[in-house]
């Protein structure tokens, strides 16, 4: 019998997209320790309800069909809520998915995507994997979006822009004010994204200083569409599920490049069961702790000297500068995760409430300037 031996490598790599193949991988971060704090990617820090839990139960006994391919009961529930028929309504498995959808849907090789930076990581890879371009324009010095500039960004090639209030990862909001006034100056064939992943711990009065809310926007403008999910304020962002509000014929383009049937029955009803009033009351009690959890958080380290910026999110901004990394290896060892950008900062993520002590204790001791000298 003859032996066939393998071929010998000759070095020849698969040929992959140049630039996607340069795209870093993705590392979600180190776990944390068994008894320490996962304060990295902004998730809630309760368990899901016994409700919730039960309706993902009985969706396993319907794991060999496929899921309603529009998820029609959640739409239907959020339509109700928002205002809108079923069809401003798209879900998504995720509402990263649902970016994916959008910037697909709007740009090819050549057009040019829009955003703040620092703003969510996603993004970028997001616009690569699309072949278009990302325009990065930077945070202002308080760490808002400068949407003038983000405006005057705008160019021939412009498809998308993305707004993302409250930012991830500085807490900082677009004002009702603003956001308003850079619609007035975004040509209306281009569409704008706002991005609300954390919009339920704004806890807004309302007024135009205050605040963007997409909810009240709804129908004033036909290029623009609202995101959300129920990752962060609803507690299921492992099921993974989100939701788009925005023109019929947007939301059609969106829905022709996502992957088909992404969102699971499970997470359809789970949604379905958080909005359910008596959940939803406890689910908005949680957020309304985990707000109060963070102003005090955000008072503490403003007291300790730290140039923390105002959040609004379930998250606080330690611009650490060059010590970042220094700094959130010092929280490591003390069993604290967080999500580090160095040489910009460093996002702790609001978790637990014993999680509180513990981190302010350590970024007491490690405000820039008080090493040498003694402070209270
Ligand atoms: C978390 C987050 C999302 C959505 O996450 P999903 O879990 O995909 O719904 C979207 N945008 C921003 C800015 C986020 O931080």
């Amino acid at each position: 019998m003859e032996i066939v031996t393998a071929p010998e490598p000759t070095g020849a790599r698969v040929r992959l997209r140049p630039e996607i193949a340069a795209l870093p991988p993705y590392r979600q971060g180190r776990p944390a320790p068994a008894d320490g704090f996962k304060l990295s990617s902004n998730e809630n820090p309760f368990g899901p309800l016994p409700s919730v839990v039960e309706v993902v139960a009985s969706a396993a006994h319907d794991i060999n069909r496929y899921p309603d391919a529009t998820a029609l009961a959640l739409r239907e529930r959020l339509a109700e809520r928002f205002g809108v028929t079923a069809d401003e309504v798209l879900i998504g498995a995720g509402s990263v998915a649902l970016l994916a959808q959008f910037i697909l849907a709007a740009a090819a090789p050549g057009d040019e995507v829009v955003y703040s930076w620092r703003s969510f990581e996603a993004y970028p890879g997001l616009v690569t994997v699309a072949g278009a371009t990302s325009v990065m324009v930077p945070n202002r010095a308080d760490h808002g979006h400068d949407l003038d500039a983000m405006a005057a960004a705008i160019t021939d090639r412009t498809r998308v822009v993305i707004v993302c209030s409250p930012n991830n990862p500085t807490g900082v909001v677009v004002t009702a004010a603003e956001f308003e006034a850079f619609m007035a100056k975004v040509p209306a064939d281009r569409l704008v994204l706002l991005d609300e992943a954390y919009a339920e711990f704004v806890r807004g009065d309302g007024s135009a200083d205050d605040a963007v809310d997409g909810a009240t926007l709804i129908g004033r403008y036909p290029n623009l569409v609202m995101l959300r999910t129920f990752s962060k304020a609803y507690g299921l962002a492992g099921l993974r599920v989100g939701y788009a509000i925005g023109p019929v014929e947007l939301l059609d383009a969106a829905r022709a490049t996502a992957i088909p049937l992404g969102v699971t029955a499970a997470a359809a009803s789970a949604a379905i069961a958080s909005l359910e009033p008596a959940a939803e009351a406890e689910l908005l009690e949680r957020v309304g702790a985990i707000a109060d959890r963070r102003d005090r958080v955000h008072a503490t380290l403003v007291a300790q000297g730290w140039p923390v910026p105002v959040a609004r999110s379930n998250f606080v901004w330690l611009p650490a500068g060059e010590a970042t990394t220094a700094v959130a290896e010092r929280l490591f060892d003390a069993g604290i995760v967080t999500r580090a950008f160095a040489p910009d900062g460093i996002r702790i993520s609001i978790g637990e409430e014993e999680s509180v002590d513990i981190l302010l204790t350590i970024l007491g001791e490690l405000v820039p300037g008080s090493q040498e000298g003694h402070p209270q």
